[in-house]
């Protein structure tokens, strides 16, 4: 018997929402991470807007990018 790997399920971030994502947010916490190591948070084309002003406020944003399914997940 062939056990399966679950996959991620590759949905949006926000609180609450469980649309499939569609943009990656690639960030950074100086306080808490090594200045090359990103997280990632997922994001809907609905939350992309609320998920980056969250992260530019706080100065963790790095870079965001259109998600692709087929790529390694980062850590989140
Ligand atoms: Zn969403």
């Amino acid at each position: 018997m062939t056990q399966q790997p679950d996959p991620e399920p590759a949905i949006c971030s926000a609180r609450g929402c469980s649309a499939p994502a569609t943009w990656a947010l690639r960030w950074n916490n100086p306080r808490l991470h090594t200045p090359e190591r990103r997280k990632t948070w997922l994001a809907c084309d609905q939350h992309r807007a609320h998920l980056t002003d969250f992260l530019t406020a706080r100065n963790f944003l790095r870079e965001v990018v259109p998600f692709d399914p087929t790529a390694p997940l980062d850590e989140r």
